[in-house]
């Protein structure tokens, strides 16, 4: 018997959600439960691909190809699981699905409503994914936050699986923010429980609160959250701010919630086992080292633009017990202004990330020209790898006004150009080429040294490539392709030997990256960084 526990959220969003969600799958992980978890996003996009990264957040690839929310990644990174396009449901999806069986002709002789048939869909859709997944506890997180019209639908599916799973079955977990005034610096919980009453309108009564605040909550003010909830004491728990993300399932556990939601769910009783988190935790709080890298980018001014590859950063910063700081520089600063280009020499790395579009472009060149001359370790990801090969182009092969036609169709030499199969292709939505594709990695390279292998499996999200009317005259200048499809027509690795570390891919490792087990091109580039200001002649992988 598969057991829900469904998360909602009060008060505003961006209160936590994913991470205690992401939180209580890894204290039931902790003991020994197999878990699975589902992020609801009632937005009327079919999925995240179509969102502006700036206002969204980045956008989150499965294996299997889908475009999905950031959660899906705290979800991965926190329970170490290759999600698919199915964890994540939106609303688009949802009428899309209901409208299709509509036309099909499966409702004939009836009217199609949202109660019972877009709540259907959702409930179908849930325990789809219970039975792929074959696990104790699905999560279901529900986004935005509770009162929105948009979320009116998946509250009542998930109210209705408590009538037709169980009370034994199901459990509602509420976060909501308990803001501390500035002035009088009190704890104001309000809010909080005006979010409870709205959640009780619709018929919920949440058996778990996640008081989210800056601070540790008092016994006082937990003890009327609870009164206020009508639950037991020992129901509420508090997620206050802590150094690290990584430490939030750690202070929940310690204050019961682990046992609490398994005892609620009829799971015999067992102790948790923390050990490696804990050694993750351990390393991330306990650096002996630190290193400065700088992210040139596009939407550097919001952090959850780049948060995989944030992650990803300090996965492998633990990994060498070095503490890494990145700073987020705008890249037309650089074209604007391009003195300022020199203040890269202030960093231990050079860091290019995923993007679309011209806007900013000639300033991430600029920044990997300097990264190239100047012997800074350098990683590219995807745009980053594109644009690599653009100033390698322009400034080592001497291909003038080398370019891709993403950003000028009109370019000399179009050395990076659209995938021969994305000509012709209309429709934006879900049409790049996405998700996990095999590459062989050649040997002999920084590349097989730091897979250590010749096969490997990383996930896309593009349309462009390297030309390959290009590849050689690239590779008679000095870049070294070391990583390409099996047919051999798509390059997905480049490196250059005789640079201390200047490695791209056209593929995003951080996807795949864990905590304890960091992807390999970002440990390339934190331990190059860390190896060069230890004074070393190369990195030692
Ligand atoms: N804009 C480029 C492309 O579509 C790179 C995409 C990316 O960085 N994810 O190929």
């Amino acid at each position: 018997m598969v057991k829900y526990v469904f998360v909602t959220g009060g008060v505003l969003s961006s209160v936590g959600k994913g991470i205690v969600t992401s939180s209580i799958g890894k204290m039931l992980q902790a003991r020994g439960l197999r878990v699975t978890a589902v992020k609801i996003d009632p937005y009327v996009n079919v999925d995240a691909g179509t969102m502006n990264p700036y206002m969204h957040g980045e956008v989150y690839v499965t294996d299997d190809g889908g475009e999905t929310d950031l959660d899906l990644g705290w979800y991965e990174r926190f329970l170490d699981l290759n999600l698919k396009k199915e964890n994540n449901i939106t609303t688009g999806m949802v009428y899309k699905a209901v409208i299709e069986k509509e036309r099909r002709g499966d409702f004939l002789g009836r009217c199609v409503q949202i109660v019972p048939h877009v709540t259907n869909e959702i409930k179908e859709h849930i325990r789809r994914v219970a039975s792929n997944s074959k696990v104790d506890v699905v999560l279901t997180e529900v986004g935005g936050t509770v009162g929105d019209i948009e979320g009116l639908p998946f509250l009542e599916a998930i109210r209705q699986m408590r009538l037709e799973e169980g009370y034994e079955n199901t459990l509602y977990v509420h976060v909501a923010l308990v803001p501390i005034l500035d002035v009088t610096k009190e704890m104001k919980t309000k809010p909080l429980q005006h979010s409870v009453n709205e959640l009780r309108r619709i018929g919920i009564q949440p058996d778990i609160i996640v008081a989210r605040c800056s601070e540790k909550i008092d016994a006082e003010t937990l003890r009327k959250i609870a009164l206020f909830g009508t639950i037991p004491e020992n129901a509420v728990f508090c997620s206050h701010n802590v150094e690290s993300i990584y430490q939030v399932p750690l202070i929940l556990d310690e204050q019961g919630m682990g046992e609490f939601i398994c005892k609620r769910l009829g799971f015999s009783e067992r102790k948790p086992n923390f050990e490696e988190w804990q050694k993750f935790v351990d390393a991330i709080l306990n650096p002996r080292y630190e290193v400065k890298i700088a992210l040139v980018g596009k939407y550097a001014g919001l952090a959850d633009s780049y948060v995989s590859m944030n992650e990803a950063l300090r996965h492998a910063g633990a990994e060498c017990k070095t503490r890494v700081r990145i700073s987020y520089i705008e890249a037309e600063t650089f074209e604007k202004n391009p003195d300022k280009v020199q203040t890269l020499k202030d960093f231990d790395g050079i860091f290019i990330p995923y993007g679309f579009g011209p806007r900013g472009t000639e300033g991430k060149i600029m920044a990997i020209k300097f990264a190239r001359e100047n012997g800074i370790p350098f990683l590219g990801i995807c745009y980053g790898f594109q644009l690599a090969v653009i100033e390698f182009a322009r400034n080592v092969c001497g291909l003038e006004g080398a370019n891709s036609t993403e950003i000028n169709p009109n370019t000399p030499h179009p050395v990076i150009d659209l995938m021969p199969e994305q000509r012709g292709i209309e429709y934006k939505g879900a049409t790049m080429r996405l998700g996990a594709h095999k590459i062989l990695v050649k040997p002999g390279t920084t590349a097989y040294t730091l897979y250590k292998s010749g096969e490997i499996y990383e996930r896309h999200r593009h349309r462009f490539e390297v030309n390959l009317d290009y590849a050689d005259k690239l590779e008679k200048g000095g870049l070294v392709f070391s990583g390409k499809s099996p047919d051999g027509r798509r390059m997905e690795i480049l490196e250059l030997p005789t640079h201390f570390f200047f490695f791209a891919s056209q593929f995003h490792g951080e996807f795949k990256s864990r905590p304890g087990k960091p992807d390999p091109e970002y440990y390339g580039l934190v331990k190059a960084c860390l190896d060069k200001k230890l004074g070393k002649t190369k990195p030692e992988f």
